[in-house]
């Protein structure tokens, strides 16, 4: 354990921050980073100051979730100052540090782990009741140095119902376990949608595997959420702060103790 910790990168001197909590997926697609920004959303409505920390380098999309894409970051060579969404959610994502946000990010392993850690050691967040980190997909070295180097209080894992029927979510268990870091639940994401006319829900990929994989990894559920064209309008605009929707409620109701 003690060798574990020692990756650790240490906590920026003008930050204190209450709670890590890290998303995490098997494959990239499955709205790991739109259920993080929801999770800091959903947060922050409570009245907690939130923040995000993209740890998906290579493919950021918080920046643009929260419309703060191509603000200018600042920095006086030893610390930067995190951008601010509309609703105060400070946020860290490559994507505010390079010139041009189409640019691929082609860094190797290293590099992108040491990146994780400026993020969270140069980073200027002040106070923080949660922080919410969006891991780089997969269970792979990347992954793995990330998980060592943040002092995480727990991760969700964010599947999608294809996912549910292979290995993947038991290498995110299995990741976790390793790492100590306790699973707060499994998200089954794009489940179903909903007839906007009678409300019928429609499983278009079939029966859901949910219940099953929860129960063999002895899982949480927090929430089977819908595919909804609403969340992806917003989400494209850089407004997510402002969805809401019946499941969302519900799915507020299931991480209110985090
Ligand atoms: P990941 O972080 O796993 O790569 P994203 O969160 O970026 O996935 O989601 C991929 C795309 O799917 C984005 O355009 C996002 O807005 C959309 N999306 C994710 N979850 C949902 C959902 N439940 N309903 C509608 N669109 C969604």
């Amino acid at each position: 354990d003690c060798e574990e910790r020692s990756f650790l990168a240490p906590m920026n001197k003008n930050s204190k921050i209450h709670k890590v909590i890290g998303v995490v997926s098997g494959k990239g697609g499955v709205g790991k980073s739109s259920i993080t920004s929801l999770l800091a959303v959903l947060k922050q409505r409570e009245g907690y100051r939130c923040a995000v920390l993209d740890g998906d380098i290579t493919g950021p999309s918080i920046a643009k979730t929260f419309g703060v894409e191509g603000t200018q970051i600042y920095s006086n060579g030893e610390e930067i100052i995190p951008a601010k969404s509309l609703e105060g959610i400070e946020i860290m994502s490559t994507n505010l540090l390079l010139e041009n946000a189409e640019e691929p990010v082609v860094w190797r392993g290293p590099i992108l782990a040491g990146m994780i850690k400026q993020f969270w050691s140069d980073v200027r967040w002040g106070e923080v009741d949660y922080m919410f980190v969006d891991m780089p997909p997969g269970t792979g070295d990347v992954p793995l140095t990330i998980f060592q180097s943040l002092p995480l209080d727990g991760i969700v894992i964010v599947t999608s119902p294809q996912e549910l029927v292979s290995m993947i979510v038991s290498k995110a268990v299995n990741m976790a376990k390793k790492m100590n870091v306790p699973i707060l639940g499994i998200v089954e994401n794009m489940s179903y949608v909903q007839c906007p006319d009678c409300g019928k829900k429609i499983f278009v990929f079939g029966k859901s595997h949910l219940q099953d994989v929860a129960d063999k990894y002895d899982l949480k559920i927090l929430g089977q959420l819908p595919l909804d064209s609403e969340l992806t309008q917003l989400s494209d605009m850089g407004m997510i702060e402002n969805y809401s929707s019946d499941w969302l409620d519900e799915f507020e109701e299931k991480v209110k103790n985090f």
